[in-house]
């Protein structure tokens, strides 16, 4: 696809299209994106759209503790919380829907994505609690759910089989384990195909990995929690270079972020220095997992934002 094809469109339900003002985006909380289309498409037509759930950092924000200046206005009202990273995925013909990471905040990012129903699947990337806890939710206490499939490594599952509460939902049948094998797609019908692949990060539990996701018209990457670029065999520009849609690590901004702790104890990449490896690439590159403290949610230009819809 050439790069003039890969122009994301920006317009907000209800208001004038190209419209793309960080500050509206976030007190009307949802955008919706038209994407990829080539110049003559005059519309995508039906497929599957990726929708961004979430944006915010395992715990959340306002985060539990603070009581810096986002958090403070969260909880006063005075700006949106923000839910935890998360990416939905549906096909709209068939209303088949896809989580990518099942966080706390599942049950309302479920609301929007489903109306509350069960999801089809959900790829989980790593068991720290911000991406897998939500599966709590599909258990006898609250959904009951039949079944659903849960993607993961061999480790994530052997995690989830060996250790309550999870086990329960998988010998209860709530949840189906689907073993994805790192770099081998695993195609979801309709033109759809998800790739798993593995990246350095804390692996206390289990393993960690990222998702590509390639639909019939445009192709994105899920990477909400990583080491630093520098300690991956692999190099993100040219993964990057290669798909339509980046949803990548925005954790921290800054070392200072985090009082008492170094450079070297910030075990995620820096989005300034993400920016400067991904400058002038084709992809639209969007930060996703902020931290409470980043100021970058104060509304950089390419933080992800709740309600983004891309068609893929
Ligand atoms: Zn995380
Ligand atoms: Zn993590």
């Amino acid at each position: 696809m050439p790069p003039h094809a890969r122009r994301t469109v920006v317009s907000l339900l209800g208001a004038p299209a190209f419209a793309t003002c960080a500050a509206a985006a976030l007190s009307t909380g949802f955008l919706i994106v038209a994407h990829a289309m080539p110049p003559t498409a005059q519309d995508p037509g039906p497929g599957w759209t990726l929708t961004v759930l979430g944006i915010a950092q395992d715990g959340g924000m306002p985060h539990l503790g603070c009581q810096r200046h986002f958090c403070a206005d969260a909880r006063a009202g005075r700006r949106p919380a923000e839910r935890v990273s998360s990416l939905g995925l549906v096909h709209e013909p068939s209303g088949r829907a896809y989580l990518f990471d099942a966080t706390p905040d599942m049950p309302a990012q479920l609301d929007a994505l489903t109306g509350g129903a069960a999801p089809d699947g959900i790829f989980l990337t790593h068991g720290h609690i911000g991406h897998y806890t939500g599966l709590v939710f599909l258990g006898k206490e609250v959904l009951a759910a039949d079944g659903v499939t849960v993607y993961g490594t061999r480790r994530m599952a052997d995690f989830l089989t060996s250790n309550g509460p999870w086990s329960l939902l998988v010998s209860d049948g709530h949840i189906a384990l689907d073993v994805v094998a790192p770099d081998e797609p695993l195609a979801l019908g309709d033109g759809l195909r998800v790739t798993a692949f593995t990246v350095p990060h804390r692996d206390e539990f289990t393993d960690t990995v990222g998702y590509r996701i390639d639909g019939p018209r445009a192709s994105a990457l899920f990477i909400p929690d990583v080491d630093r670029w520098d300690r991956w065999d692999r190099d993100i520009r040219a993964l990057v270079d290669d798909v339509d849609l980046a949803f990548l690590d925005g954790t921290f901004s800054s070392a200072d972020e985090i009082a008492g702790r170094s450079f070297d104890e910030i075990r995620h990449p820096l989005i300034p220095d993400t920016r400067r490896r991904l400058a002038g690439t084709g992809a639209d590159v969007w930060f996703i997992h902020l931290n409470h403290s980043n100021p970058a949610l104060a509304g950089a230009p390419d933080v992800a934002r709740e309600g983004m819809a891309f068609g893929l």
